[in-house]
């Protein structure tokens, strides 16, 4: 079934949304993006998604084309349009279409290309993986130096989920300087003696909006949590790995680079922080 999409204003079926072949986007890749998981029909984490994105555009000097309360509105009525129980909002905004294409970035007041569509998955909260887990490997990180920016160059952790699946494994984590910065779209954590380890924010990794209120719940819950850099192979000696995004919540990671975390098998920490994300971002759901 179509989809109805957003397009700078308009409400369209996906099959009549156009942006022009000059748009920054396309040429540039000179955009920002969210994610916002819809858990019951219901935003998950809005706030944070909309306040990281204001961030995003003003670290590339890209004017914030709509106020959070409007951007809300779309996304309300996106989800309501397309009736979406469980699912997620990508919004996407552009430094627009400056009418040809040069390195320079168009005049201020080029007006910004603004997309979000849905994504219908059912079953998000209840996902099977939460029980079983799921296998990375480590792989050199080279992107660029402003990770904290939430832009669309996307082409590196592309490459690097496709070496994951030709190694017959489901993710891959970022390796720079001998330290893991984060998985090619997540943060990652590890889990010993009961203290949990994530590395600290910085530009060198996103900062997960997931993230914040994952390590809010845990220490709130008195659990121990550390921010700093580790190394794969602390991982591998750890009790327990996990990752954490908007789109699959907490998840845990049995497998590093051909070696079991722990028992190989999912552990309570990542469990319980499953389980308390869960419960308290849906009593914040907008
Ligand atoms: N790190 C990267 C590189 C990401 O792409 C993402 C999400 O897409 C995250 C971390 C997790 O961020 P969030 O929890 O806000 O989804």
């Amino acid at each position: 079934m179509s989809r109805t999409v957003y397009v700078n204003g308009e409400y369209l079926p996906e099959e009549e949304a156009t942006v022009s072949i000059f748009d920054r986007g396309f040429l540039m890749a000179d955009g920002v993006y969210e994610v916002t998981s819809v858990l019951g029909g219901k935003l998950i984490d809005f706030p944070g998604h909309a306040a990281r994105l204001e961030r995003s555009l003003n670290e590339l000097e890209m004017a914030v084309p709509m106020s959070t309360e409007e951007l809300l509105e779309v996304h309300r009525e996106l989800v309501a349009r397309n009736g979406i129980d469980e699912g997620l909002v990508y919004l996407q905004i552009t430094r627009g279409n400056p009418g040809d294409r040069d390195f320079a970035f168009p005049p201020a007041d080029t007006k910004p290309t603004v997309v979000l569509f849905t994504q219908s998955k059912p079953g998000l909260a209840a996902n099977p993986v939460a029980q079983v887990g799921i296998k990375v490997i480590s792989i050199p990180d080279i992107r660029w130096g402003r990770r904290d920016i939430k832009t669309v160059q996307l082409l590196y952790p592309s490459m690097a989920k496709m070496a994951a699946k030709k190694a017959h494994v489901d993710d891959a984590w970022f390796v720079e300087d001998g330290f893991v910065t984060e998985g090619t779209s997540n943060n990652v954590y590890i889990v010993k003696g009961g203290k949990i380890v994530t590395r600290d924010l910085s530009n060198d990794i996103l900062h997960g909006i997931t993230r914040a209120a994952v390590v809010r719940f845990a220490r709130e819950a008195q659990m121990e949590v550390e921010e700093r850099p580790f190394t794969i192979e602390e991982a591998q000696g750890a009790d327990e790995a996990f990752f954490t995004s908007a789109s699959a919540f907490v998840l845990p990671v049995v497998e590093i680079d051909g070696k079991a975390v722990g028992t190989g098998t999912p552990g309570p920490v990542a469990a319980r922080l499953r389980e308390l994300y869960l419960e308290e971002s849906l009593k914040a759901a907008v």
